[in-house]
């Protein structure tokens, strides 16, 4: 893990976190990320709606059983191609009217846009569905794993300890907490965040020491390929100024907090 830097004979270490989901160490470019992979993020989506639906009693209807054995298969199947398959607002809405707003199988109101083969956004692959027909082709695509497969037993493995967090009275994980995630998901991040700032503040204190400004501070993290706190995009003067005046007023809060 390329957590830590030398400055002179200085050696200073960059915290790193853990996945909510899985535990194991976010990689080095998603920085104050939750999550280690996309997949690790759909599973706690997967476990909190099922979570959900099985309390408010939407488990028994039909299509939210057919969603839950769609969210699965992405799931086992090495998770939903997001990226490749966002359709932009402006593409939705020619799809919409090229077929006139209806279902172009059944006729009915049509609802979702749908790939015909693969995960190619051109006009031509793509077509308007209502969601009963959306969800038939989808589940016309789903493999049926028997114990003779390969994966089997890895994806049965899965699907029980998915299973054993949706059952678990009291969530298992923060992550899997239907009811108060999207409060704890902020405030996750943004401790986070403030540990993140803290462990580059002793690098930011040692270039000051070197007669260094904020301008030529953003320089050098650049320099060190330090991330930012999204893990993307490059470091600026303000951005050194801002993570300065945070510490000092977390620190600050933090010897109020002792006394
Ligand atoms: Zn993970
Ligand atoms: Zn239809």
């Amino acid at each position: 893990m390329n957590n830590h830097y030398c400055l002179g004979n200085k050696v200073f270490h960059i915290r790193s976190f853990k996945c909510v989901n899985c535990d194991r160490v976010i990689p080095w470019n998603r920085r104050i990320k939750l999550f280690c992979s996309d997949i690790c993020r759909e599973e706690a989506d997967f476990v909190r709606y099922v979570r959900s639906c099985k309390k408010d009693g939407r488990i028994e209807r039909t299509d939210v059983q057919e969603t839950i054995q769609i969210m699965f298969a992405h799931i086992a199947s090495g998770g939903y191609p997001r990226k490749e398959r966002h359709i932009p607002k402006q593409l939705r809405e020619a799809v919409i009217a090229r077929f006139n707003g209806l279902c172009a199988i059944c006729g009915n109101p049509g609802s979702d846009i749908d790939h015909i083969d693969g995960n190619s956004n051109d006009l031509n692959n793509l077509q308007l569905l209502c969601r009963s027909c959306h969800n038939k082709k989808t589940k016309e695509k789903i493999k049926i794993l028997t114990p003779g497969d390969k994966r089997y037993f890895e994806v049965l493995e899965k699907r029980q300890n998915l299973d054993f967090r949706i059952d678990s009275p009291e969530p298992n994980l923060e992550c899997d907490d239907e009811v108060n995630w999207p409060k704890v998901y902020r405030k996750i991040i943004s401790y986070r965040k403030n540990l993140y700032y803290s462990s580059l503040t002793p690098i930011i204190d040692e270039l000051l020491k070197q007669g260094l400004g904020n301008k030529r501070i953003a320089e050098q993290f650049n320099i060190f390929h330090i991330p930012t706190s999204s893990g993307h995009g490059k470091w600026y003067k303000e951005m050194i100024k801002k993570i300065r005046l945070s510490q000092k007023l977390f620190l600050k809060s933090n010897n109020k907090g002792k006394i």
